[in-house]
């Protein structure tokens, strides 16, 4: 038997539960209970196969990447995740597929201490839509209008990775070491814990999904403050650094880096005064985070290289219309 609700009772239906769920799987609704004094934060984020991932990725990676999206986004505003719905659309029943899936998506949300509370299970092409919800103070999220001038602009890890990553798949490229680019994309960590010490410090972040220039671009705007980066202070990794030099002259692609998205890195303000805290915060928790650049008065974000000129991009990051 095969119909959605053996499929929801095997595949999406887990025994290690939350104690703040009052009523999850079953009924019309699932029934939680945030904390008293805390504010919720509620984000959802699509997958569809051919668009979000190559059709070909596996069941374990889908998983994975559906749900670290979503905590990405609860991160960018400093939140501790704590329940999830599945709205997925699955082709046919592939109980390989599915067991797979839910093995892994299972085993992450334990890591994260997060429940699946309910959803919805459909026939059609593959797509999953996962939605997240958590809650921080009341007043405390970091958010995307709260750049001051001044602030320095910080980035956790390195950014293009994953846009490397792409290439490789796209290109047939099927060298080795681009391993980590393509596990990059694959397998992106959301800064949750980080985030969750950050709203001690600062008031103003969002997630690098889209490109760090379109995404700098949505605090510059919501802001109203102006930006300048450095480009020579853009964290790059080793992998990125052997791929243009192996395959692009020794020239690095900004345009790639900073305009393809998928990073899934936090980029943050902080005013002066509170860098040395949340670099030594960084520390501790061994992630790498990168100041580079400044917001500024005016309302332009600035990409300036080596030379002292500032960088135009052509595309202003991932548009799916
Ligand atoms: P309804 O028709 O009332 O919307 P559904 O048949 O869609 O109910 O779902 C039955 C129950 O199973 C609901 O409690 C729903 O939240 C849950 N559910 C459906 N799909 C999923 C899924 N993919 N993951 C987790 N729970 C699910
Ligand atoms: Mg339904």
């Amino acid at each position: 038997m095969n119909n959605e609700f053996d499929i929801i009772k095997k595949y999406f239906t887990f025994s290690e539960m939350r104690d703040d769920i009052v009523l999850a799987g079953g009924d019309d609704c699932a029934i939680v209970s945030p904390p008293d004094n805390k504010q919720l934060l509620i984000t959802a984020d699509t997958l569809i196969s051919g668009v979000h991932f190559p059709e070909n990725t596996s069941p374990e990676d889908i998983a994975y990447k559906a749900l670290m999206v979503n905590l990405s986004d609860l991160a960018a505003m400093g939140a501790t995740p704590a329940w999830i719905t599945l709205a997925i659309t699955l082709p046919d029943v592939d109980d390989t597929w599915l067991r797979r899936f839910s093995n892994t998506l299972s085993e992450t949300l334990n890591l994260f201490n997060i429940s699946l509370i309910g959803g919805d299970t459909t026939k059609g092409k593959l797509s999953i839509t996962i939605q997240a919800m958590g809650f921080c103070e009341i007043g405390r999220e970091l958010r995307r209008d709260k750049a001051l001038v001044g602030d320095k602009i910080f980035v956790t890890g390195n950014l293009g990775d994953a846009s490397i990553g792409l290439k490789s798949i796209v290109e047939k490229l099927e060298d080795a070491e681009l391993e980590s680019c393509v596990e990059r994309l694959n397998r992106p960590d959301a800064r949750v814990k980080f985030a969750e010490q950050l709203l001690n410090y600062s008031r103003c972040a969002i997630d690098v999904s889209d490109g760090l220039v379109a995404d700098l671009g949505h605090i510059v705007e919501s802001s109203q403050c102006g930006a300048q980066v450095m480009l020579s202070d853009i964290p790059l990794s080793s992998t990125a650094r052997y791929y243009f030099k192996r395959y692009n002259n020794n020239d690095v692609d900004w345009e790639l880096l900073l305009t393809q998205g998928d990073d899934y890195e936090l980029c943050f303000t902080l005013n002066v005064d509170k860098e040395s805290a949340v670099i030594e915060m960084a520390e501790k928790m061994a992630l790498k985070i990168t100041c580079i650049g400044e917001i500024t008065e005016g309302d332009k974000l600035l990409c300036v290289n080596n030379k002292g000129d500032s960088v135009k991009f052509y595309s202003s990051g991932f548009t799916h219309f």
